[in-house]
């Protein structure tokens, strides 16, 4: 188990001022490839995406994940859709259970594939006997735009009996009461859904929800977001997420690289990481993302006059700069700007 003080940027500090967390906590993407295309998609999942995390760099997040964070390693495993890759997904459970890696927290799953009990079940008893805790649905009026109600009731009904109703999470619960049928709804109807929905549970304008909800009215000047910065944001992140390709995000700031599983190991990435001192990321943590509007303007953008906040100029602004090739080591992948 790694030490604060094996941290690079921890050893600059003296002992009274914050430190890096150590990472416990680890969501790995199976891949970005989804049925839903959900308007509020912190990573732009879709039909359209691609990847899938080989076995060995999954196993090898997993066991650098334990040599950071010891007994406290806790690892969900998460997508787009992981199911789409049922026996992919499998084989890894098997060989982490045969390595002896542990628990899996939490699977995550919009539901899509439950149209038989009877494989529903099967299914949801190998999780059961290979480690995996709780199984999470994803439902609310933006899946249930691409995702059939009567698949996720089954599910989570199916799944109440088999792992047991503590077992058996739904974001959201309520939304579980009746068949909303949002696919056929008018886009007025709709966007009021939406617009209810996001009113009662907040969602993190990143990702597709930067694009998709920027009519929502904006009320943050550029002024007032200048005070906020991220330094905060990293050094206080005990979780990250790994994407299909290796790359590591640190907490819910996805489209952010911080490293490569590929290029080095898990606990190298967190003992050599410095947010201080790297190209975009140190001007995040000392004047967060307003600090990068002087030179997204001078290369051409055109600054709105009110964001949503913080994350949502910081979602502009990377999309501008990837668009324009900028940053390329750090703003990516691909299926998070596309
Ligand atoms: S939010 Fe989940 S279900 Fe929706 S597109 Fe993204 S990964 Fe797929
Ligand atoms: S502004 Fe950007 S870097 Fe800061 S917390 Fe939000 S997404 Fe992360």
């Amino acid at each position: 188990m790694s030490k604060l003080n094996d941290n690079a940027y921890n050893q600059t500090l003296s002992k009274d001022k914050p430190k890096l967390k150590l990472w416990t906590s680890m969501g790995l993407l199976l891949t970005y490839k989804c049925p839903a295309e959900c308007a509020f998609c912190y990573y732009k999942c879709g039909p359209a995406k691609n990847g899938l995390i080989s076995i060995p760099a999954a196993i090898n997040a997993w066991q650098g994940l334990i040599a950071i964070a010891g007994k406290s390693a806790k690892i969900h495993i998460t997508g787009g859709e992981p199911f789409l890759y049922w026996e992919h997904l499998a084989q890894l459970l098997e060989i982490a259970a045969k390595q002896k890696l542990g628990d899996v927290d939490m699977i995550e799953t919009n539901g899509y594939w439950a149209d038989n009990k009877s494989d529903i079940i099967e299914k949801l008893k190998f999780l059961d006997s290979h480690n995996v805790k709780k199984l999470k649905i994803s439902y609310d009026p933006f899946h249930a735009e691409f995702i059939d109600y009567h698949k996720v009731k089954l599910l989570y009904e199916t799944a109440r009996q088999v792992l047991g109703t503590q077992r058996v999470l739904v974001r959201w619960q309520e939304y579980l009461e009746k068949d909303l049928s949002v696919k056929d709804l008018p886009e007025n109807e709709k966007a009021a859904l939406f617009a209810n929905s996001l009113k009662n549970h907040p969602c993190r304008f990143t990702g597709r929800a930067a694009e998709k909800f920027a009519q929502v009215p904006a009320n943050k000047e550029v002024e007032e977001i200048a005070k906020l910065t991220c330094q905060n944001a990293y050094l206080s992140a005990k979780g990250i997420h790994i994407d299909p390709y290796g790359n590591v995000f640190s907490g819910v700031c996805s489209g952010i690289i911080i490293g490569n599983i590929n290029e080095k190991p898990l606990e190298e990435i967190w003992r050599d990481f410095n947010p201080t001192k790297r190209e975009f990321l140190s001007v995040l943590c000392a004047k967060g993302p307003a600090g990068l509007l002087e030179k997204a303007i001078k290369d051409g953008y055109k600054k709105s006059r009110l964001y949503l906040g913080k994350c949502q100029l910081c979602t502009a602004l990377r999309q501008f700069f990837f668009d324009n090739g900028k940053f390329r080591q750090i703003i990516g992948p691909k299926d998070c700007y596309v």
